[in-house]
C-alpha cells in the first residue's frame, strides 16, 4: 500500500497531499494551462512547489513567454532539438551557431531564435544524426556523396553546368544516378 504523503500547510490550519493540479501561466497577455506536481492544500490556497516541481513552473512560464515573443519555435522544442543532437548548450552554440549562450538564452525565452535557426532546430529534430557528424576538413569538400547530393538538388541547368566544371567529379557520380 502506497503511504499518503501530508504535510500542514504553511498558510492554513489545512492538510497538504502531493499531487498534480492544474496551473495556469500568463505572460504579457499569453497564458497556458498545465499539470503542476507539488503540494496543495485541502483548503484551496497556493502550492507549495519544491525541488523538479519548479522544472515544470519554469518550464511553463518559458512557453508563454516566447509565445509573448512570438519565437517561431517554442522553447522546449529547442531543447529537445539540442538533447537529440547530443551537445550542451555550450557545443549547440557551436554546431548550430549563435555563439555559447545562445541556446541558454533561447531555451529560457530571454532571446528568440531567428526563422533560419528554428528551420535547423525543426531539421534537427527529424534529424539529429544530420548534426552528430564530426565537422568537415575545409579542403576536401565536395565528397563523392556531396556531389550526388548536389545533382539531386540542382534543377538549374546554368548553376549545373558551371558545378560540373568546377568539379568534374560530380559527373562520376551522374553516371552512376543516370545508370
Ligand atoms: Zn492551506
Amino acid at each position: 500500500m502506497v503511504e499518503e504523503k501530508t504535510r500542514p500547510c504553511p498558510s492554513c490550519d489545512g492538510v497538504m497531499r502531493r499531487g498534480v493540479q492544474e496551473e495556469t501561466v500568463t505572460f504579457q497577455g499569453e497564458s497556458l494551462t498545465y499539470q503542476q506536481p507539488g503540494w496543495h492544500c485541502e483548503n484551496g490556497d497556493d502550492g507549495v512547489l519544491e525541488g523538479s516541481d519548479n522544472d515544470y513552473a519554469d518550464a511553463a512560464l518559458h512557453e508563454v513567454m516566447a509565445r509573448a515573443k512570438h519565437s517561431p519555435i517554442s522553447p522546449l522544442m529547442v531543447r529537445a532539438a539540442r538533447e537529440a543532437v547530443g551537445v550542451s548548450q555550450r557545443q549547440a552554440g557551436k554546431v548550430f551557431g549563435g555563439g555559447p549562450t545562445a541556446f541558454y538564452k533561447y531555451e529560457t525565452a530571454k532571446a528568440v531564435p531567428s526563422e533560419g535557426m528554428a528551420n535547423l532546430l525543426m531539421l534537427a529534430l527529424e534529424r539529429p544524426d544530420l548534426f552528430t557528424k564530426p565537422a568537415r576538413g575545409t579542403f576536401n569538400w565536395p565528397s563523392a556523396q556531396d556531389a550526388q547530393l548536389l545533382l539531386r538538388a540542382i534543377t538549374d541547368d546554368r548553376l549545373n553546368a558551371i558545378v560540373r566544371r568546377i568539379y568534374p567529379q560530380t559527373d562520376a557520380a551522374d553516371e552512376r544516378v543516370a545508370g
